[in-house]
């Protein structure tokens, strides 16, 4: 499987051919990735066989929503470990949420992922495959509504890219060296893993740091978000501003409305605060309801109410749009579906 294997050491799966088909295979992969290998015109059918299977991973399911627009995929690896990857085509921008864990150890509390607990890692190359795939399918069928050329990319799937930092590190550079993606295209997104992120900002690529920060106190924080009692709002805050600092570029930070815990004039308030000192924008998402969880979304009507209360207090906000809803298109609510829990 060629995604598994490092760029650097493709030769390893074409003993005996010339470095000039190495290097061919190496600009189909992570350059203008195919569906298949069959579709690798230039190299010799004996060696398009070999690199079969292409992909790390099975489509176990596919769903469209929104008018074709959005796209889902349910990944199967061959060891069972199943994940997904969500294509979303935007008038200007083609955009892919993909994963770095199947499942996650984080444990938030309304999050589907965090329900079904760990699976296991990805690897660099089922990260980096996932967004070969999307370039290879758009090219060769466009979303409609949406460029089709894939570009950006964020680390909003299932699982925590930071728990799992040295692969990360290595898709990373694979999406950036490799495929020719931008590093300001590409967001990763963290619940507050400190270590990780005072590491990240030591890397040479300027990607979008997204803080998941959901509450302005640990106490509610906390509630939603176990980690919080290892790593404090105000130490995840100082590491954010460390890698706004390190790499000129403004955080942002993601607040899950979820009714009655943190949908209140002083949570909007201590967003609006948070989000000033740190200059960052901040997006609002709407809870999307999981089985497992008795949370529910705020009404329409609150959830204004919150952006305005925290706009009047001064923070740069949006309202997220949920691309997907009706396809299951939420973190993990795929899976949650196809297949229960573990053990
Ligand atoms: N583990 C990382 C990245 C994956 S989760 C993180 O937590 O940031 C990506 C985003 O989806 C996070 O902002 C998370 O809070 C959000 N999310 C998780 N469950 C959700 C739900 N049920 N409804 C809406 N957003 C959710
Ligand atoms: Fe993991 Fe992110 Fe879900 Fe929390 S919100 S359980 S960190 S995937």
């Amino acid at each position: 499987m060629p995604y598994l294997t490092a760029p650097d050491e493709l030769a390893a799966l074409l003993p005996g051919e010339p470095t000039y088909r190495v290097r061919q295979l190496r600009e189909w992969l992570y350059r203008s990735p195919v569906l298949t290998a069959a579709a690798m015109t230039n190299l010799p059918a004996a060696v398009r066989a070999r690199l079969e299977p292409l992909w790390p991973f099975t489509v176990e399911v596919e769903q469209e929503g929104d008018a074709g627009r959005t796209v889902k995929w349910l990944l199967r690896a061959a060891d069972g470990a199943s994940y997904e990857a969500v294509l979303m085509a935007y008038p200007r921008r083609t955009t892919l949420c993909l994963s770095s864990q199947a499942g996650c150890a984080m444990g938030c509390a309304f999050c589907a992922t965090g329900q079904f607990g760990f699976e296991r890692h990805l690897q660099a190359g089922e990260m980096a495959a996932q967004a070969a795939y999307a370039a290879a399918r758009l090219r060769a069928r466009p979303l409609p509504g949406g460029p089709p050329r894939l570009g950006n990319v964020v680390f909003m799937g299932m699982g925590e890219p930071l728990a799992n930092y040295d692969n990360l590190r290595e898709a990373l550079r694979r999406l950036v060296e490799e495929m020719g993606l931008s590093a300001r295209a590409i967001t990763v997104s963290t619940v507050g893993v400190v270590p990780g992120i005072l590491r990240l900002a030591e890397e040479p690529w300027p990607v979008t740091l997204a803080l998941s920060l959901h509450a302005a106190d640990d106490d509610t924080r906390a509630e939603l978000v176990p980690l919080n009692r290892r790593y404090p709002i105000d130490d995840v805050l100082a590491a954010a501003r460390r890698f706004a600092a390190a790499k000129g570029r403004r955080v942002t930070l993601e607040w899950v409305l979820i009714d009655g815990i943190n949908d209140t004039p002083e949570q909007a308030r201590g967003l609006a605060g948070i989000a000033a000192e740190l200059r960052a924008h901040a997006n609002v998402i709407p809870l999307n309801p999981t089985p497992l969880s008795r949370y529910q979304a705020p009404s329409p009507e609150r959830v204004q109410a919150f952006i305005e209360q925290a706009r009047r207090a001064g923070a740069n906000v949006t309202l997220r749009d949920t691309r997907g809803r009706g396809i299951d298109a939420a973190c993990g609510q795929l899976r949650s579906r196809a297949a229960s829990p573990p053990g």
